[in-house]
């Protein structure tokens, strides 16, 4: 009896240990990993590019590898809550996952990548009715709802707008102004395409292209300052990426560029030697 108390004792200890140890990134779909594109920039460029019934949408550039990254990260869940319909983001997700496991270079089933969880519409927290309201005023991505045993001081919300629950403020890594899908600069298509959101430059427009990148930068580094000092992974990616008042940094500040750097030298390590080879 006593030796079963103890063994109870052992597997809660452990089973808590777990728990505690798991960082949850948990992704925005629309203008996060994925733009909303058109016929004529999706011919010209047709990288990275999904049809889902008259839907045209483009991977933001180096999702997959940087997804394959964390996904390797020891003690890292990958999750995804997006407001649209479970059904397109199911579809969605399944195409850049044959990518990621492509790339991942496994092939057996029993070891393919996959999302820890799936948020949709139906998963959001209604705060507001009122239709004078933008989406995101209304409704929010409840973390603590969509993975029960999540850690907050150890888990994020990577998306383009203050999709924060109440109590969750400090757990959204919000991505500075994102853009229509522009795949060249160069190109005049897009000066004349009547889009939402436009760069200023060509700077801002190559920086926003990186936005995932920049994600694993701070991803990261907020792991690394966490592990060298008594802060939480939450509050090392708040300390990295808002300034004193709260307000989130632009792309203009010197760390923005440093972390994109960061990120892209980091990808430059999981390439495979015969990848290099090939290059
Ligand atoms: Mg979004």
């Amino acid at each position: 009896m006593k030796r079963l108390a103890v063994f109870l004792l052992l597997t809660l200890a452990s089973v808590h240990s777990n728990r505690a140890q798991a960082t949850d990134l948990v992704f925005d779909l629309d203008w996060t990993l994925i733009y909303s594109t058109r016929e004529a920039a999706a011919t010209a460029d047709p990288k990275g590019v999904v049809r889902y019934g008259s839907e045209i949408y483009r991977f933001s550039e180096d999702a997959a590898r940087v997804l394959l990254f964390l996904h390797r990260l020891p003690g890292v869940r990958v999750s995804f809550f997006s407001g649209g319909e479970r059904e397109r983001n199911e579809f969605v997700l399944g195409k850049l996952y044959e990518e990621i496991n492509r790339l991942s270079g496994t092939g057996d089933e029993t070891h393919r990548l996959q999302p820890y969880r799936i948020g949709s519409a139906q998963d959001l927290h209604v705060i507001s009715t009122d239709t004078s309201k933008h989406f995101a005023e209304r409704n929010k991505k409840p973390l603590k709802k969509l993975i029960p045993d999540i850690d907050l001081q150890d888990a994020v919300l990577i998306d383009d707008s203050d999709f924060a629950d109440p109590g969750e403020e400090r757990n959204l890594l919000r991505l500075v102004q994102t853009f229509d899908d522009i795949p060249s600069y160069a190109s005049p298509e897009w000066r004349t395409a009547g889009l939402q959101e436009t760069p200023t430059s060509r700077d801002d427009w190559k920086l926003e292209r990186k936005k995932i990148v920049w994600v694993l930068g701070v991803v990261t580094q907020a792991r690394e300052l966490a592990a060298r000092t008594s802060i939480s992974f939450t509050e090392a990616v708040v300390r990295l990426t808002r300034n004193p008042q709260g307000g989130t940094l632009g792309r203009t500040a010197p760390s923005y560029a440093a972390q994109v750097t960061r990120g892209l030298k980091l990808l430059r390590t999981q390439i495979s030697p015969c990848d290099r080879l090939l290059k």
